[in-house]
C-alpha cells in the first residue's frame, strides 16, 4: 500500500463498492429495472429512462483535456462541492482526524468536515499581507491528526490568490503525512495557470475545477477533482455509481464544444474588464473604505456602513454577499460582478 493510500480511512481502503449494472453499449439492457421506454417529455438524447453512465467516458475525456490531465487522473461529480465531501469523508475518520483551512475562506471546507465529525484546525490569512498565506504556521498546524488542508486560490470571499510558491513549499513539507487541497473555482478569471501542471511532482496534491463558475452552468452542477490516479480511484468507490445526471452530461459535453470555450473565454474578458470599472467607481464613492485587488468574479469592498450599503443594493433590486461573520472581515461585503447595467445600477445604488 503506497502513503497516499494509508491516509486514507482503512474502512475506505477495504470497502468493495457497489456493483451497479454493466455499462455496455450496443448490447440491450434488461439488467437495470428500467423502462423500456422514454417519458413523453423526454428530450435527452440518451434518453432519461436509462440510468446515467457512471463516469461518462466522453464526459471525463473531454474535462481530463480542458484540464490538461489523463482521464485516470480525473473524477468527475455533482460539483466541487461533492468533491469536498467525498475527499473528507474517504480521508476523515470521525472524531480522530482534522482538516485544515485558512479563513477567511469557502464555507464548505468547515461545513463538510462537521458533517463527517471530523475536526477543524484554523489558520487564518493574513489581512494586513493582502490575505497571504501564513506559511509557517499552516505547517506547525498540521499535526498527525490533520488529514487534509484546504487551501482556495483565488480565495473566495477575499479574491486574491495564494502564492505559488508557498503552497508549493506545504505540500512538499506534507508528503507522506496529509493531502493538499487546492479549490481553483474562480482560476479562469486570473492570469495564473492551474497547479494541476504540478500532478506529477506531488503525489498528495489535490485540485478542485467547476464548470459552475467561468462557464456559466452551476445549475448543471458539474464539477471535476484532478490527482493521482490512485486518489482518484479511491474516492471512486465512495462517490454514488449514477453521481452525474444524464442532462448534466450533455449539457457540460455541449459546453466542451470549441465554439462554446471561445465564447466563455470572450464573456471572461467582459467580467475582468467589468471588474476594474466596478473596482474603480466603487474606491471613488464616499462611504467606501476599501476594494480589495481581485483575480476572482467578485470584489471585496469595506464599507463605512456595510448594513447601509447592504440596503441600498436591496432597494435597487440587487443582492449582495454579507461577509461580515467571517474572520477578519470587518464591515466587508462580496459583490458578483454582474452584467455592465446590473453594476451601473449598483454603482448609483450605493452613491
Ligand atoms: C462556488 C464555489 C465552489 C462550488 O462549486 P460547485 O462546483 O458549484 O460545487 C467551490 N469552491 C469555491 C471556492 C467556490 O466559491
Amino acid at each position: 500500500m503506497s502513503w497516499v493510500t494509508s491516509l486514507a480511512r482503512p474502512e475506505i481502503v477495504q470497502l468493495k463498492s457497489y456493483e451497479h449494472a454493466t455499462w455496455e453499449i450496443g448490447l440491450e439492457r434488461l439488467h437495470a429495472n428500467e423502462l423500456p421506454w422514454r417519458a413523453a417529455a423526454d428530450e435527452s438524447s440518451a434518453g432519461l429512462n436509462r440510468y446515467p453512465e457512471p463516469q461518462p467516458r466522453e464526459l471525463i475525456a473531454g474535462l481530463a483535456e480542458l484540464y490538461g490531465v489523463p482521464p485516470a487522473c480525473l473524477l468527475a461529480g455533482r460539483g466541487s462541492d461533492e468533491m469536498i465531501d467525498i475527499l473528507i469523508r474517504v480521508f476523515c475518520r470521525s472524531g480522530q482526524d482534522d482538516v485544515a483551512i485558512c479563513p477567511p475562506t469557502f464555507g464548505m471546507y468547515a461545513v463538510s468536515a462537521r458533517i463527517q465529525g471530523a475536526g477543524i484546525v484554523s489558520v487564518p490569512l493574513l489581512p494586513e499581507r493582502g490575505f497571504a498565506l501564513d506559511e509557517p504556521a499552516v505547517l506547525d498546524a498540521c499535526g498527525p491528526r490533520v488529514k487534509l488542508v484546504f487551501l482556495c486560490s483565488p480565495n473566495n470571499p477575499t479574491g486574491n490568490v495564494l502564492d505559488e510558491n508557498a503552497v508549493l513549499r506545504i505540500a512538499s513539507r506534507l508528503q507522506e503525512r496529509a493531502l493538499l487541497v487546492l479549490d481553483e473555482a474562480y482560476i479562469e478569471f486570473s492570469s495564473r495557470q492551474s497547479f494541476a501542471r504540478h500532478l506529477g511532482r506531488f503525489p498528495n496534491l489535490v485540485v478542485l475545477r467547476t464548470l459552475s463558475k467561468a462557464h456559466g452552468l452551476a445549475g448543471a452542477r458539474c464539477g471535476a477533482l484532478l490527482a493521482n490516479a490512485e486518489i482518484v480511484a479511491l474516492l471512486r468507490k465512495v462517490i454514488p455509481p449514477y453521481a452525474i445526471p444524464q442532462l448534466t452530461t450533455e449539457a457540460a459535453l455541449r459546453q466542451l464544444q470549441p465554439a462554446q470555450l471561445t465564447a466563455m473565454r470572450n464573456k471572461i474578458d467582459v467580467v475582468c474588464s467589468e471588474r476594474t470599472r466596478l473596482a474603480q467607481a466603487l474606491g471613488d464613492l464616499k462611504g467606501v473604505q476599501r476594494v480589495w485587488d481581485s483575480d476572482a468574479n467578485f470584489l471585496l469592498v469595506a464599507f463605512d456602513d456595510a448594513t447601509r450599503a447592504l440596503r441600498a443594493s436591496r432597494d435597487a433590486g440587487l443582492l449582495i454577499r454579507d461577509v461580515r461573520a467571517q474572520p477578519g472581515l470587518g464591515n466587508a461585503l462580496r459583490i458578483s460582478i454582474g452584467t455592465p447595467e446590473q453594476n451601473s445600477r449598483l454603482i448609483e445604488a450605493l452613491r
